[in-house]
């Protein structure tokens, strides 16, 4: 079977449909450009409106498919394909499983029943109390790309109801992985040539703290994960800064493979929002954890998430968050404007702000962000790091090829090198010549290893 896979959202997104990449070819199953395929996987995200509708629009897009073979069939995942759920059969007939974020690990065995024909139309919906296993592929080392990067999940779903938020919904409760296995998927990726790993869960400061716990808390499942023989860099993501144990922010000054980056977001920079979001921490709070990360760790680079416009949200209240931006000085973040998500406490909450209002904030905030970004950036102008390089940049300067990868707090550095060398996967050390608005231009000074 040719199968094409779309993803849209976050992180996790992205690993899931990797690991399903991975599972479909195990089984024999070919990844094909969209034009060929026999079977379509949408991977949805509804954390925010748009890519809710942009599943709409690429069902209907995908649905033209049908006068080329009318035996062509879709299969909806993740968020939008848990809420939406059976309704998919309904709207879009060709539509024959949907699958939520618990039902992900069944979804191969499904695609392959129903490309049989044994089953007409499958729903893996059912929320479950532990975390499911998912099979091993039996290429593991390619599920990941040659840039020796991989993702680990380490838990799946969230407790923490904010009040913006769909999590908890369409991923259900919070259930930790065995730690065990954990360690035992990283270092067999090691082993497989993976230098770069990155913890996922929706809230990794919680990990441990559910049904799938065993005792072993976050902290120390970094320091387990950290001593594996090999691993260069090791990261993770994301964490909620009311659960952030000072193990944790500890961890950042004792290991150093621990890379020297955190998301830590910190969503609005008024009290009175943050209550009404639901976040459990407060401005003094989240100052004080920064201060104690970087008295454990000075160099460290610190990103966000920030929403403007939340419901009830003044300008005062925005004001505070742009001065929290600039006190905390992060060196990017992801920022949207508030939109309500079916079934989450904040869509009842009032006033609402104006459109303009809150288009006008996200501007003044992201400018803001644009300033700051470009000072730490140009701080960085001098320094040495090593690159782990992705591929090749875009972008071919005078003579020589350019190559792009990213330091060890994950910004991204183009530097030349000779011709005719692979640098894919490689270390390489460089010293920053150039600051530019979103990346940095380094020279090669050492050797890649
Ligand atoms: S911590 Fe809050 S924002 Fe993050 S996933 Fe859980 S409910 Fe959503």
């Amino acid at each position: 079977m040719k199968f094409h896979i779309m993803t849209f959202g976050c992180q996790m997104n992205v690993h899931d449909s990797q690991w399903l990449t991975a599972a479909l070819e195990s089984r024999g199953w070919e990844q094909a450009p969209e034009e060929e395929a026999q079977v379509y996987i949408l991977n949805t995200c509804s954390v925010r409106e748009k890519p809710e509708q942009k599943v709409y629009t690429e069902l209907g897009r995908i649905g033209v498919y049908l006068k080329r073979d009318p035996n062509i069939f879709a299969a909806v995942g993740g968020c939008v394909g848990q809420q939406v759920g059976k309704a998919f059969f309904s709207r879009f007939p060709f539509v024959k499983l949907v699958f939520g974020t618990d039902g992900i690990a069944n979804a191969p065995n499904a695609l392959e029943s129903l490309a049989e024909g044994a089953e007409e139309r499958i729903a893996l919906l059912d929320f479950v109390d532990v975390y499911l296993e998912r099979e091993v592929p039996q290429d593991a080392s390619r599920v990941e790309h040659a840039t020796r990067q991989a993702f680990v999940n380490i838990m799946q779903g969230c407790d923490n109801f904010c009040t913006y938020c769909v999590v908890p919904y369409t991923r259900g409760r919070q259930k930790s992985r065995h730690p065990e296995l954990v360690v035992e998927e990283c270092r067999k990726l090691v082993q497989a040539g993976v230098r770069e790993i990155t913890l996922l869960g929706q809230n990794v400061n919680s990990y441990g703290l559910d049904k799938g716990g065993v005792g072993v808390t976050f902290a120390q499942l970094l320091h387990m994960v950290a001593e594996i023989p090999g691993l260069d860099r090791l990261r993770f993501t994301t964490s909620h800064p009311k659960d952030i144990a000072p193990e944790v922010i500890r961890a950042f000054g004792e290991l150093d493979n621990l890379c020297p980056s955190l998301h830590l977001p910190m969503q609005a920079g008024s009290d009175d929002v943050l209550r009404r979001m639901g976040r459990k921490y407060d401005c003094k709070r989240y100052l004080d954890i920064v201060k104690s990360l970087r008295e454990a760790r000075p160099d460290l680079s610190l990103t966000t998430d920030l929403i403007v416009a939340f419901p009830g949200e003044a300008e005062k209240d925005f004001q505070q968050t742009l001065e929290m931006v600039e006190q905390v000085g992060f060196e990017s973040s992801f920022s949207f404007k508030y939109s309500d998500r079916p079934g989450v406490a904040a869509v009842k909450m009032t006033p609402k702000v104006a459109p303009d209002v809150a288009a006008d904030r996200l501007l003044r905030l992201q400018n803001l962000q644009n300033d700051i970004t470009r000072k730490c950036l140009k701080k960085r102008v001098g320094t040495e790091d090593n690159v782990l390089v992705e591929g090749k940049s875009r972008k071919q300067e005078d003579e020589g090829v350019y190559w792009r990868g990213r330091d060890s707090a994950g910004r991204v550095v183009n530097f030349r090198f000779d011709e005719g060398v692979d640098l894919e996967g490689m270390m390489v050390p460089v010293r920053i010549v150039v600051a530019k608005k979103h990346s940095l231009v380094g020279e090669r000074t050492g050797e890649p290893w």
